[in-house]
């Protein structure tokens, strides 16, 4: 007889948990234990799922690195206990968190499966089952005895997508994530279809490493044109600065003024490390492809190819956390480390 599949649940908070009063219309918690009772569906997935939820739920707009090392921490407790992880959390922040998860799980080779809703479980066109449901099953699902997926992932709306890729695109379509740059990896419709080429393996026999040193004293500068020299500056100078994500236009072009680039340099010069981000949905960074981004270039920026900002915040607050050497940090950033940029 076949093992039975253990899924552990960890809700976090967000929309998905919250069950609306029709009397008051307020909306509260829902139990997530015994889940199988509530939701009788999950019956047919033949799984056992065990739930840990924090003791005060979040709204995931106060979600922070400290989080992230409580989730982490739970994944450790239970890695050895379990098939699988689906982790609920509301979407506002999804993409960061799962994006962060995905650089502190190193060497990961189970389902770690990040899901939520844009309506609350109990409401009536809720698409809160329908990703609960499918992102557990998604986490059961196994191949030659292996599990199909060994990485973390964002299941929103038929859709599976590798977590370090998405972005939040919709404050109310059901379809609120997009991955720009990486296909989605798997599909659900009348079938459960997984795109085999697109999913990640990992290294066999490498045990599970948890990296929860972030660091994060880094900064996020969107330009825009009239930002000012001032502004820039101040933003630069702030104390115990170490990383800066530069929103910059296109494929990675910004200002050519003295003054500006002058600024970037003080502050590469200091040890800070900049990352050219694209402030565009997709498309990638190109040093070198304009004028504009040449002199970048030149003076040691980093490019953060086509990776979102949001995957950026992750991998910078990680790398920096690892005291990786400062000749290394450039080339670490650039290169592919959890699927997060095409190399
Ligand atoms: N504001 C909620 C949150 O991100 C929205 C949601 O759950 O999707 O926590």
């Amino acid at each position: 007889m076949a093992k039975q599949v253990n899924i552990l649940l960890i809700y976090t908070g967000g929309t998905i948990g919250m069950v609306k009063n029709y009397k008051t219309n307020a909306l509260h918690a829902f139990d997530f234990n015994n889940l199988q009772s509530k939701i009788p569906e999950l019956n047919q997935l033949d799984c056992k799922i065990s739930t840990i939820s924090f003791d005060q739920p979040i709204d995931s707009s106060n979600m922070n690195p400290e989080y992230w090392v409580k989730i982490t921490n739970i994944i450790e407790d239970n890695y050895n206990l379990v098939n699988g992880f689906v982790i609920l959390t509301g979407s506002d922040t999804m993409s960061y968190t799962s994006s962060a998860i995905s650089f502190m799980l190193e060497n990961l080779n189970k389902p770690v499966i990040f899901t939520g809703s844009q309506l609350p479980i109990g409401d009536l066109r809720t698409d809160a089952k329908e990703n609960l449901i499918t992102a557990i099953q998604i986490a059961t699902a196994t191949k030659n005895g292996k599990p199909r997926i060994s990485e973390v992932c964002l299941y929103f709306e038929y859709k599976l997508y590798r977590a370090n890729r998405t972005t939040k695109i919709n404050a109310e379509h059901f379809e609120a994530f997009a991955s720009p740059n990486f296909p989605h990896i798997a599909e659900s419709g009348v079938h459960l279809k997984f795109k085999e080429h697109l999913l990640y393996h990992p290294k066999k026999n490498k045990k599970l490493t948890i990296r929860k040193n972030l660091n994060n004293n880094i900064v996020v500068l969107k330009l825009f044109p009239g930002i000012s020299l001032i502004t820039i500056e101040t933003i630069l100078n702030t104390k115990g600065l170490k990383g800066v994500i530069l929103e910059t236009y296109g494929s990675g072009n910004a200002s050519t003024n003295s003054n500006f680039i002058s600024l970037l340099k003080k502050t590469i010069n200091k040890g800070i490390q900049i990352i050219d981000v694209t402030q565009c949905i997709g498309g990638s960074v190109i040093l070198g492809q304009y004028e504009t981004s040449t002199i970048l270039q030149k003076i040691g920026i980093i490019s953060g190819k086509d990776i979102t900002t949001e995957s950026a915040i992750a991998k910078l607050m990680y790398l920096l956390g690892e005291k990786i050497a400062p000749k290394d940090f450039k080339t670490i950033f650039e290169t592919s480390i959890r699927g997060e940029i095409t190399d």
